[in-house]
């Protein structure tokens, strides 16, 4: 398909100025509100069919965190979009200087399927707010979710302020021939990089947001019923299929089979002892999704879960143990509701151990001593991450949330997205009252001369 009409009729419509009105904006945001709300029986319905979410999931970490977003949003919107009066040097003498932030104009956001709806309207209410048009390219493996988004933004934004572009790599690929202001993607990093060679022809700023292995460490000291309560929910929801899940786990030696057993425990609290026949748990989005996450289950020793629903395309909360970073299962982020749990006794050597592979999106650390979380926070670079929790970091709108090296670039939520879909414009504003000479060539004695 030829998208150089709608992308013309984007950048003629940002040029209107209409998107750049406070006003425009705010309203724009309250329509997406509505909308959600008006459709959230249908989103759940569709997430059910793309994915098998429970009601719960789809409700919390595909809907409730996005009223979320937009109310923060609007609330302090007012404030975000003033230009900013910073700070003059002495030897800038007579004039002010403000930051202006402005849109970039026609932005792209690509989304993936593992949280198909938040995942597209996200950046999507950050592009709005910064007074940008927007084309989405939401996931072809969610075909449902996707549908419904193009549905829900068609009734109520016209196509040359926001559109729905379905479709797959190659509706991606005509996409990204366009000429774009801004580029926001999430997904893999092997298609992270083709994204940013596209972008870079166009010298077209990008945000990335990836994925890779994230660590979780349980440290000796570390509550361990909580960390295993806490784990259990961020590695198994949406079936492991988050790009912060915990990848795996390192477990000191001294505590690990106590931390094993009650992480049995968290996890059959959460879904149930046959977690293959709860009507509630995630399936795996595809049939190569599911055989590539089949063949790590002869990884190591299977010790928690290990059985698997071929037609269902469903797999049990898995614990490995007796793992190596020689396995395939630790050879890339493993996306999927299986845990390799690898023990050590000194800190410094798992350190080294994640020195070694690209920079994680996320890390966690279970321990209840500062100097513990200190020495992994000083000596680890990661996107983000938490200490004694898993994933929630993600759900605040006061955390920028991104990655570094392999995991991303750049960063959103909150005020972050309006940072990321906004360009900062430095302006000095100089008095004509006066003209100090010492900025120009060829004058010796300062004001004497003038
Ligand atoms: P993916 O990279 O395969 O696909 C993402 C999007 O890119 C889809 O819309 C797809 O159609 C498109 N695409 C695929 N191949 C393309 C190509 N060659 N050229 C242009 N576009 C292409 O990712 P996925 O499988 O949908 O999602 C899983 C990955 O996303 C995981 O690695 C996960 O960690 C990552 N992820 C990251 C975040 C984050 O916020 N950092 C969130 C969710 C998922």
């Amino acid at each position: 398909m030829d998208y150089s009409s709608l992308v013309l009729k984007q950048k003629q419509f940002f040029l209107s100025g209409k998107t750049k009105e406070i006003d425009f904006r705010k309203a724009a945001l309250q329509k997406l509100r509505g909308a959600i709300k008006n459709n959230e029986q249908q989103l759940i319905d569709a997430l059910k069919a793309d994915l098998n979410k429970s009601e719960f999931e789809a409700y919390t970490t595909e809907i409730g965190i996005l009223l979320e977003e937009i109310r923060f949003t609007l609330k302090h919107l007012p404030s975000w979009v003033k230009p900013q009066k910073v700070k003059t040097p002495i030897t800038h003498i007579g004039s002010t200087s403000y930051v202006y932030p402005e849109p970039y104009g026609v932005t792209l956001i690509i989304s993936p399927w593992n949280y198909p709806f938040q995942l597209a309207v996200a950046p999507l209410i950050g592009a709005i707010a910064a007074g940008n048009c927007a084309i989405i390219k939401p996931s072809e493996l969610t075909p449902k979710t996707s549908q419904l988004l193009s549905l829900i933004i068609s009734s109520i934004f016209p196509r040359e302020f926001v559109a729905v572009a379905e479709g797959d790599v190659e509706t991606s690929q005509a996409l990204l021939n366009e000429n774009f202001d801004y580029i926001f993607f999430t997904g893999s990093v092997q298609v992270g990089k083709v994204i940013m060679e596209a972008a870079a022809k166009n010298l077209t700023p990008v945000t990335l947001e990836l994925g890779g292995k994230s660590p979780c460490i349980v440290h000796e000291d570390a509550n361990i019923k909580i960390a295993a309560k806490r784990i259990a929910w961020g590695k198994f929801m949406n079936a492991g299929q988050t790009c912060v899940a915990p990848d795996y786990l390192y477990v000191h030696k001294r505590i690990k089979e106590d931390f094993l057993l009650h992480f049995k425990k968290a996890t059959e609290e959460l879904y149930s002892e046959n977690p293959l026949s709860n009507p509630n748990f995630t399936r795996i989005v595809s049939e190569r999704h599911f055989n590539r996450l089949q063949s790590f289950l002869n990884n190591g020793t299977v010790t928690i879960g290990g059985n698997v629903n071929k037609e269902g395309l469903t797999i049990e909360p898995t614990v490995l143990t007796n793992i190596s970073w020689d396995d395939p299962i630790m050879q890339d982020e493993i996306f999927g509701p299986i845990l390799p749990v690898m023990e050590y006794e000194q800190l410094s050597d798992i350190i080294e151990g994640i020195h070694n592979h690209p920079n994680p999106l996320a890390l966690y650390v279970f321990s209840e001593n500062e100097s513990i979380q200190k020495e992994v926070l000083n000596n680890i670079s990661f996107g983000g991450g938490c200490i004694n929790d898993t994933v929630y970091h993600l759900a605040s709108p006061y955390l920028p949330f991104g990655g570094v090296g392999n995991s991303g670039i750049g960063s959103y939520h909150g005020k972050g997205s309006f940072n990321t879909f906004s360009h900062n414009k430095s302006v000095l504003k100089q008095t004509t009252k006066f003209d100090l000479p010492f900025r120009y060539p060829n004058v010796k004695d300062g004001l004497k001369k003038i």
